[in-house]
């Protein structure tokens, strides 16, 4: 299994997975033509795909889906209500929020997350014996989010904002309450507390996502990201990569099959 973060942040979220020979993408926020001149840039034609799943409609997560979707013959998974938002894809595949669905040998759990949307998931993407969990666009962490996230050998997970800076940037009080709140975005500390809860040696990379640009620096994301990995550092000995996602470029791509790290990634 290998992913590829296309982008990630406010502005558009897109990931790119390969997995038991199943390419798909997970959201595209990208506009069509972007995600097709990101996937060749690392390598990847965008004929070669054959699914999108589809985590909540919010813009920056569906912006190029339907493009893509009719431009390949792609089907679409989503649940019923998020499926509603998306204008004519191609083809429509309709999950229950909960319950697991296969994309060919790969199997998909979506679970339910608290965010501003009209049935928001978060994914946990299981092949060949490795697990990738999505887990962006929440407000809070719940029980069941943790149940899921926990024994993932890879997470993209939500580090939205800080919380000084959220309240010191130009946003409008009602704007800073929405983000902030239970069916928000996840701030620094949150992400870092949940790192630190399910770190386990076989925890391999953790990309840290979803990055406001106004009320979050990588440094910032990732400066508290460590201080919460130091705290677990007796189970974070297979960590290999931790880098911040950002909707300038993709990031490397990364394995989750090679037994020995070939090098470990860290980005400022
Ligand atoms: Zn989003
Ligand atoms: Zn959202």
């Amino acid at each position: 299994m290998r992913f590829t973060v296309l982008s990630s942040g406010s502005k558009a979220n897109c990931t790119f997975v390969e997995a038991a020979g199943k390419r798909f993408l997970v959201d595209c926020g990208l506009s069509g033509k972007q995600a097709e001149e990101r996937l060749r840039s690392v390598g990847i034609a965008p004929e070669s795909l054959e699914a999108i799943l589809v985590t909540h409609e919010h813009q920056d997560h569906i912006n190029g889906v339907a493009t893509l979707s009719r431009r390949y013959g792609l089907p679409v998974y989503a649940n019923e209500r998020t499926m509603e938002r998306i204008k004519k894809p191609r083809g429509r595949e309709i999950f229950n929020t909960g319950q697991d669905f296969c994309v060919g040998p790969v199997e998909v759990t979506p679970f339910s997350i608290v965010h501003d949307a009209v049935d928001p998931v978060g994914y946990v993407i299981r092949a060949e014996g490795f697990r990738l969990c999505m887990l962006t666009d929440l407000g809070r962490v719940t029980t069941l989010v943790q149940e899921h996230v926990r024994g993932a050998n890879a997470i993209v997970l939500e580090s939205n904002h800080d919380l000084e800076m959220l309240q010191s940037c130009s946003y409008t009080w009602e704007l800073k309450q929405r983000i902030a709140s239970a069916h928000g975005h996840l701030c620094n500390e949150a992400a870092g507390q949940l790192l630190e809860e399910i770190m386990h040696p076989e925890l391999f990379h953790v990309v840290l996502g979803h990055l406001s640009e106004n009320s979050n620096t990588p440094n910032l994301a990732l400066e508290c990201a460590n201080r919460y990995l130091k705290r677990c550092a007796d189970r974070a000995g297979g960590l290999r990569t931790l880098l911040c996602g950002n909707v300038y470029e993709s990031l490397p791509t990364l394995e989750l099959d090679e037994p020995h790290p070939a090098k470990v990634l860290v980005n400022a």
